[in-house]
């Protein structure tokens, strides 16, 4: 998610205000790239992995999509024909042309209450990616927002696949090859030690190009990660898989674009 860093001040006023303003300056510019690019399908049907993170979380900003919207995109995606298989087999290269994979990032709790429901009676699989730290209650999102871990487990028994997101959500750009490290072992090992769950892919937090780098790369095979999930398509770094970001502001005629690829060199972050 995009504004941690504003949420989680708590310092002066006028820091606050200023944090909003360029929240909401982005919002606007997202929303206008978003209408403009969706007039051009940019490729014939192949398998995409959709990437989601709230499903009923106003305050996720523009990374929250309804719950009504979507369960719209997913009825619309089937009756286009496309078919939904676990995110697995497209990053594995075993699901055909056609195929759609259903992910939610940093482990926000409506996933469990706003998506799953939906995903359940549609017989969709999906996969999950938390961040171990807010998922043992380090957080400052507010009571009920992050998924705790038996909520975690109940995902898993609906057969939903659990990866990791991280410690703490940083931005790896930022981090030692030894902090990238302890990030990505601390939080495979959290993962098992709350749930039993073997976490063996991490989904880059922010996800674009400028999000990673190779001794990261090299950290998660050392760690024992066999998937690196990206937040971009044709922008992401190199050996990671990619995925299409899903927006607050993707209504119908917006999501079939981001289906046809109209998004696939744009990068969400700036
Ligand atoms: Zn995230």
């Amino acid at each position: 998610m995009p504004f941690t860093r504003n949420w989680l001040s708590s310092g002066k006023r006028a820091a606050r205000r200023a944090g909003v303003t360029r929240a909401c300056v982005a919002s606007a510019r997202m929303c206008c790239e978003r209408t403009a690019l969706a007039v051009r399908p940019r490729h014939a049907v192949r398998s995409r992995i959709l990437c989601y993170h709230s499903v009923g979380t106003p305050g996720w900003g523009v990374n929250d999509v309804t719950p009504a919207r979507f369960e719209r995109q997913l009825r619309l995606a089937l009756a286009d024909g496309w078919r939904f298989v676990p995110p697995a087999a497209i990053a594995g290269g075993s699901a055909g042309p056609g195929t759609l994979a259903v992910t939610f990032d940093d482990g926000v709790a409506s996933v469990l209450t706003g998506a799953a429901p939906i995903l359940r009676e549609l017989n969709i699989p999906f996969a999950v990616f938390v961040v171990s730290d807010w998922s043992d209650g380090n957080h400052a999102f507010g009571e009920g927002t992050i998924l705790g871990w038996r909520e975690v487990e109940a995902l898993a028994a609906m057969g939903a696949e659990i990866g990791s997101h991280s410690v703490n959500h940083p931005n790896f750009r930022d981090l030692s090859p030894g902090e990238a490290a302890e990030q990505l072992e601390a939080s495979r090992e959290t993962i098992a030690a709350r749930t039993g769950i073997d976490a063996r892919s991490f989904a880059i937090p922010f996800g674009q190009s400028g999000n990673w780098t190779f001794a990261a790369s090299e950290a998660a095979a050392r760690t024992g990660y066999t998937t690196l999930y990206a937040q971009a398509e044709e922008t992401r770094f190199p050996g990671t898989v990619p995925r299409t970001f899903v927006t607050r502001f993707d209504g119908d005629r917006i999501f079939r674009a981001a289906l046809g690829g109209a998004f696939d060199r744009w990068e969400e972050w700036f």
